[in-house]
């Protein structure tokens, strides 16, 4: 299968708020959501961490664009399809609105691969956080125009070479939140700042580093 599934939405700024232009990626399982071993395969498996919605209201108020960026194995193993994801995905989106009505997702970008079908989407890869990227500012983007689409990503986001130094980042407030090193190393390769959080608790453990702009987020080295 092609590859990451793109969800884009973007704006629904709150009243009075403009862009400024910085992405924060965001993890899903273990961040938004309680994570499950066993994957999260229909959407009355989602159960919310405390506080996550008023976070991403939060982070929304102040301009952010919400990027999620998921790796969501079981799509390629066979257990269930897009449109099942689809599902799971407006009920999170439904979830978080009902708690923070500013807490809206401009994009969910999910790469349904495994670990052995080598693509550049899946994290640690940043080929979907180098997407967002593409689709939310740049001045020739890659655009569609249907609820859920399978981009195809080619050459120009080639894996990274992670022994070089981080890279200055496209916006100097990109951030990326995750439970994981994979996802470290995500936002590592396109410059974000980086908030790692346990996956007991979820982004409200970084609540107010998230939205202190001079917070430069946590260290990290990805061939550590
Ligand atoms: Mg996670
Ligand atoms: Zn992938």
């Amino acid at each position: 299968m092609r590859g990451p599934i793109v969800e884009f939405s973007p704006g629904n700024f709150p009243s009075g708020v403009t862009s400024n232009g910085a992405i924060a990626y965001i993890d899903r399982d273990g961040v938004l959501n309680i994570g499950s071993s066993s994957y999260i395969n229909r959407p009355e498996e989602l159960r919310i961490l405390d506080n996550a919605p008023k976070v991403i209201g939060d982070l929304k108020r102040l301009g952010f664009h919400i990027c999620i960026v998921t790796n969501q194995s079981p799509i390629m193993r066979g257990l269930w399809d897009e449109n099942q994801l689809y599902l799971i995905h407006q009920k999170l989106r439904e979830l978080f609105l009902q708690q923070d009505q500013d807490a809206h997702f401009d994009m969910i970008i999910t790469c349904p691969h495994r670990h052995r079908d080598n693509c550049s989407c899946r994290k640690p890869n940043p080929g979907m956080l180098q997407l967002a990227d593409n689709m939310l500012r740049s001045e020739n983007p890659i655009t569609t125009n249907s609820k859920q689409e399978i981009i195809e990503i080619g050459s120009e986001f080639k894996t990274i070479n992670w022994w070089k130094e981080k890279i200055q980042p496209k916006h100097e407030l990109d951030l990326l939140v995750g439970d994981r090193n994979s996802d470290m190393g995500a936002g590592w390769a396109v410059g974000a700042r980086l908030f790692k959080v346990p996956e007991s608790i979820g982004i409200s453990f970084v609540s107010s580093r998230v939205i202190d702009e001079k917070n430069k987020g946590d260290d990290f080295s990805p061939i550590r």
